[in-house]
Parts: C-alpha cells; sequence; structure tokens
C-alpha cells in the first residue's frame, strides 16, 4: 500500500515544485499571508485522501487545517471552528456530504462559506445535485496537486474579497458601520464580563455638506480619504485593542456614515486616558487639506460615551454618543463633548479651554495692553510693550503665562504671533492716523515662531498690511529662544535688522547665554529681568549681577531696560547705577490701548 501511494505522491511534490518554480502562486507577500492563514476543514472518512491534500498544501504554506473523518463529528466542529474554506467529500457513512453540505448552507454563520467538492464520482447528476445544494467547486479524486492548489486558491481569493466588501468601507478602507457594531458588541460584553470601562467617540466633519454640495463629491470623497488617513496615522495601536477575533480590523477606528467616523476604545483604566486621543485628533485634523487644489481647513466635531457609566447596550450607547455629538455641533463644532455631565475634572477644563482658545481671535476675545517703557532720569514715556490678554467670555481676562503654553500644546502659537503683530502695527498706525505722537512698540515673539524663521514672514506681513514705519517696531525674544538654535538663528536676526526692526532680549540673566556670545548677535537691547530687580534691594547678589550686565551691555554697546520696577527705591538705585530705561508697576501695570495714549499725553 505504501509503494502504492509514495510515488504518486513524490511524483505530486515534484509537480508542485516545478510549479512554484515556473510562476508565483501568490500575487504578493500580503496576498501569501492573509489567503495561507486561512482554516482549511477537510471532512474525508478515508485519511489517506486529506493526508494527501494537507502534504500538498503545506508545500505551498497553508498551516491551518482543520481534518475530520466522521462526518457526525462534522457539525459540531464547523460551528466551533468556522472555517474558511470546506474540502468535503460526499460518500461518507452514517452522514453524506450532501447532508453536511445542505447543513452549512442552511446555517447563518456558515451560509457563505465556500464549500470545494472532493469526489471520485463525476456523473452528471451528481455534480448538478451538489450544485444545487450550493457547492462553490469540484475537484476529482484521485486529486491532481495543481488543481488543487489552484482552486483552493482562487476560491480563497474570492472569498476575502467578499469579506472586504462586507466587511470595510470601499473609499476609505476602513471597517464599516457592520464592522463597528460587531466590535462595540464584543468590547460591552467584555467590559461586563471583565468589569472595564471603555468608549466610544463618534466624530463628525463639520460642515462637510456645505464642502460637499459646493465643491462636488468628487472632492468630498478625496477629502473623506484624506481625513481618514490622518486618524488613522494619530489612532497609535495601542489606543485600541488590535485584533480580536477574524477579520477584525487593527484599530478602532471605523467609518459609520457619510462623514461619520467612529473610534472605539474598548478598555480604558482612567477617564483621563481619552483627552490624548481627542487632542490627538483634533490636532492631527488641523492642518490645511488640499483636496484637487483646493484649499480646505477642516475641523470636526466629537460626541463621547463611555459604557458602562453611559449605558451597556449596544443602542443605548451609540445613542448616547450621538446625543453628545449633537450638543458639540450645538456649541459650533470644532470641539468635543461627553454624554455625561460632571466630568469636570481638569483635564477637561484645560481641553475646554484650548478648544476656546482656538476659536478666540476670530471671536474678538483677544485684546492687547500696552506698557509704558520709561526713561529713567526723566520719567519720560519712550516706549511700549504689548502684552496680550484674552477676553474669556465667562472666565475674565486670562494672562498669557497661562494660555501661551496651552496655545503651544495645540499648534496655535503662528496664530497668536501673527494676531500680536497684526494688532500691534495695526494699532500703531490708528494712533499716528489719528495724529497721536507714538513710541516704538516691542512684540513680544515665541522661540517656535523664530526658530522656524517664520517670524520674517509674519513681520512682513503684518509691516506691509499697515505700511508702518519699521522704526516704530522692536522685537523681544527671550535669551533662551535665541541661544538654543544660536547659528541659524542669527541669520534670521540678521535678517529682520535688515528690514529695519530693533531687537531686544527678553528676561535676561534667567537663561544661558555667554556673555561673549552675545557679541556676535546682532541685538540692541537687553531686559534684565523682573526677577534680578525684585531683590535689588535685599539680596546681594542681585544687585551685583545688574551691575555686571550694566557694564557689560555698556561695552557691547546695549540698550539696557529693567523690567518689574515696582517702588521708588528700586528706581532710585537704577538711577545711581546708569541704566537707561525702565517698566513696571511703579509708574503703570499694562493697560488697554485707549489709557496708553492718556498716558502718552
Ligand atoms: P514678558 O515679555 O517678560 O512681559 C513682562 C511681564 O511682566 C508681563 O506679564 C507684565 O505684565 C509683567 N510686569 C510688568 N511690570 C511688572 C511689575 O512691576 N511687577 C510684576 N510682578 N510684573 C510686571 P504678562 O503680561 O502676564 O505676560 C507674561 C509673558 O507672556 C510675557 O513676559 C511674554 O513672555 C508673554 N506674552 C505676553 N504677551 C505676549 C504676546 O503678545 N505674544 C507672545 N508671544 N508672548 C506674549
Ligand atoms: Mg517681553
Ligand atoms: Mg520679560
Amino acid at each position: 500500500m505504501s509503494d502504492h501511494f509514495n510515488d504518486p505522491e513524490a511524483s505530486e511534490l515534484k509537480k508542485i515544485k516545478d510549479y512554484k518554480q515556473s510562476e508565483p502562486l501568490f500575487d504578493s507577500d500580503s496576498q501569501f499571508e492573509s489567503l495561507t492563514s486561512a482554516k482549511i476543514m477537510m471532512i474525508d472518512d478515508e485519511p489517506i485522501n486529506t493526508e494527501m491534500v494537507k502534504i500538498f498544501l503545506e508545500e505551498v504554506g497553508y498551516k491551518n487545517f482543520i481534518t475530520t473523518h466522521d462526518s457526525v463529528k462534522a457539525f459540531e466542529l464547523l460551528d466551533a471552528k468556522k472555517p474558511d474554506v470546506v474540502l468535503l467529500d460526499l460518500k461518507m457513512p452514517k452522514v453524506s456530504g450532501f447532508d453536511i453540505l445542505k447543513r452549512i448552507r442552511a446555517v447563518e454563520e456558515t451560509k457563505y462559506t465556500p464549500v470545494i467538492i472532493l469526489t471520485s464520482s463525476t456523473d452528471a447528476e451528481t455534480k448538478l445535485k451538489a450544485l444545487r445544494l450550493g457547492a462553490n467547486d469540484f475537484l476529482g479524486k484521485p486529486v491532481d496537486s495543481s488543481e488543487l492548489i489552484l482552486r483552493i486558491r482562487n476560491t480563497l481569493a474570492a472569498k476575502v474579497y467578499q469579506d472586504k466588501l462586507a466587511h470595510f468601507d470601499v473609499l476609505t478602507d476602513l471597517p464599516n458601520r457592520q464592522t463597528f457594531t460587531r466590535h462595540l458588541e464584543w468590547a460591552l460584553h467584555k467590559s461586563i464580563q471583565e468589569k472595564i470601562s471603555g468608549s466610544i467617540l463618534k466624530l463628525d466633519i463639520d460642515r462637510f455638506k456645505e464642502i460637499n454640495d459646493t465643491l462636488g463629491p468628487d472632492v468630498g470623497d478625496v477629502l473623506l480619504q484624506m481625513i481618514s488617513q490622518r486618524l488613522k496615522e494619530c489612532l497609535r495601536y495601542s489606543d485600541t485593542i488590535g485584533k480580536f477575533g477574524q477579520d477584525l480590523s487593527q484599530t478602532g477606528l471605523s467609518r459609520i456614515g457619510g462623514n461619520e467616523f467612529a473610534v472605539l476604545l474598548p478598555n480604558i483604566k482612567h477617564l483621563d486616558d481619552i483627552f490624548p486621543i481627542v487632542k490627538r485628533i483634533v490636532k492631527i485634523i488641523e492642518p490645511a487639506c488640499h483636496p484637487k487644489l483646493y484649499e480646505l481647513y477642516v475641523t470636526i466635531s466629537i460626541g463621547i460615551a463611555v459604557f458602562p457609566r453611559d449605558g451597556h447596550e449596544l443602542n443605548t450607547i451609540l445613542k448616547h454618543a450621538d446625543i453628545a455629538l449633537t450638543h458639540a455641533k450645538q456649541q459650533g463644532g470644532n470641539g468635543f463633548q461627553f454624554y455625561a455631565d460632571g466630568l469636570n475634572t481638569k483635564s477637561i477644563s484645560q481641553l475646554k479651554m484650548a478648544n476656546e482658545l482656538r476659536k478666540a481671535a476670530g471671536r474678538d476675545e483677544l485684546e492687547m495692553f500696552y506698557q509704558p517703557k520709561l526713561n529713567v532720569q526723566t520719567g519720560q514715556i519712550i516706549g511700549a510693550e504689548a502684552l496680550m490678554r484674552w477676553n474669556h467670555p465667562k472666565n475674565g481676562l486670562v494672562s498669557p503665562s497661562v494660555f501661551i503654553p496651552l496655545a503651544e500644546e495645540i499648534n496655535l502659537l503662528p496664530v497668536i504671533d501673527e494676531w500680536a503683530f497684526q494688532s500691534a502695527c495695526g494699532q500703531q498706525k490708528a494712533w499716528k492716523a489719528v495724529g497721536k505722537n507714538i513710541v516704538p512698540v516691542s512684540i513680544n515673539i515665541t522661540s517656535q515662531s523664530f526658530r522656524q524663521g517664520r517670524v520674517i514672514g509674519t513681520v512682513r506681513d503684518a509691516l506691509e498690511k499697515t505700511k508702518l514705519d519699521p522704526k516704530y517696531i522692536k522685537l523681544e525674544l527671550t535669551e533662551n529662544a535665541i541661544m538654543e538654535n544660536a547659528k541659524e538663528n542669527i541669520e534670521v536676526l540678521n535678517r529682520l535688522k535688515e528690514m529695519g526692526i530693533k531687537l531686544s532680549i527678553d528676561d535676561f540673566g534667567t537663561g544661558y547665554s555667554s556673555l561673549s556670545y552675545l557679541n556676535s548677535f546682532p541685538v540692541d537691547e537687553l531686559k534684565i529681568d523682573q526677577s534680578f530687580i525684585a531683590g535689588i534691594l535685599t539680596k546681594p547678589s542681585n544687585l551685583v549681577i545688574v551691575k555686571a550686565v550694566l557694564a557689560m551691555a555698556s561695552s557691547l554697546g546695549l540698550h539696557v531696560v529693567a523690567e518689574g520696577v515696582e517702588t521708588i527705591e528700586q528706581l532710585n538705585i537704577l538711577q545711581e547705577l546708569n541704566c537707561a530705561e525702565y517698566q513696571g508697576y511703579y509708574f503703570s501695570k499694562p493697560v488697554p490701548a485707549k489709557e496708553f495714549v492718556e498716558l502718552l499725553s
């Protein structure tokens, strides 16, 4: 018997080898991966048949086999293992292949599972009967290895495609609503079983209908693809559960409707874990999209429901996420909302504030205050520093030391810096137009705008727009901002100088600049940090530092401003030390533009 089978097996294996060498069986590595990991079930009462088939298929890479020689057990195995393809013998004792086929097609779970019949009877009647019952393909026994391999490959490739259509969205390649619902069901079940919390985020692109209607569905489609690509990038694998079962996607991100996406976070330890994810989403959507040569700034609204606290049934949790999303939209979009109130942790209020800050410039909530800079000897106002304030509708005036770090976190510094320039230059121009005396205004610029050289464009734009003489503008940069990348910064500084802008080093003494290095920077002014002035009378070391800075500045030909002068005693010392200029509460706090003009006159 062994002779009888060994010979044909050996020759068939050689055939496979020759075949594999002549042309590749799979289109790509990924096709190889997805097809050869398929679960292949073999139901045949003769072990030698299944053994042969297995050897042939293993030869080309298949590795998951479910085998039974007892047709009675087949039903149970089918239910338990959910194979991707079934190789079915027709003639078996007790339960025939026809009976099994009938049952496969009758049960919801296996209704569409491909079945290939392996049979030695080639008569038309048998074939027709099997086809009528829903068989997908036939293979004659004894099995020809090449034919077997090709039929299995084709059947599985068709199944992969079918699965994809059923579970994925064609436009974005993301899991579709059905898949999302299945994932969510699974996650809800798990959360109850294992007493863990999860969350769903429903994302909706603001004004998408408008974009679609005005620019056309082609542009809308490309935009959806771009947005989904960004979302895929920012939802890291670790935010979600990864693969959880057969053909489920890798991330919990799905496209569940026209312009609606959903993110499933099946296991969150703290509610706070949601914020970094929301932040990342908001941030990644922010830069302009360029679908088909258009430039679009898209925003999204997010509705968040947490399970089991907001519900543990599928429909309830979906409904609650919807309600939250509607709230987010009602707030004007470009924001997020939880279904449950009372989630007022610090992070939420911070994130809320970040959201509000994003809209502050457009809502006229930013305002420039001005603090006079005075000649130490004569007390004359010889300049001003522009200091930004945020008029928050509920919280009142918010200090830049609160909102500038926030702006940095959400990539808003360029907007802030641009606004500062436009506002201060515009104000100067307006004063001049009504015949007021004006003095140079110092504008603070963040290290971020400076580092990327963006400051040059910002300054040029503001000056062009307002046609203001650059001599009325000074730029303040912190010592650290300049030193961070000293070599490149010198170039940016030189270009600003060429434009006629005066440069000042802010908060001097708090950073790490080497004094000798200062010489190579084209700066005009040093502002001694207020911490040194505050202790000038009480801490001898402060006095020493101030004296040293003044001496050094004088030898380098730099103008010195003392910041934070609050008392007459402090001012008196500065007079003695021959410091040129000061600013501080002693004379005036930063005040609104209107009041500053009054101070000037
Ligand atoms: P800075 O540029 O060093 O501004 C000086 C800060 O000291 C201001 O705080 C000012 O109100 C405060 N100050 C002035 N005189 C006194 C005094 O006598 N005593 C005390 N204790 N403080 C005094 P402010 O306005 O809160 O600004 C804080 C920082 O925020 C600024 O420090 C600056 O780095 C930044 N900033 C302010 N406005 C803008 C802006 O328009 N753009 C940018 N990029 N940054 C800004
Ligand atoms: Mg300053
Ligand atoms: Mg300062």
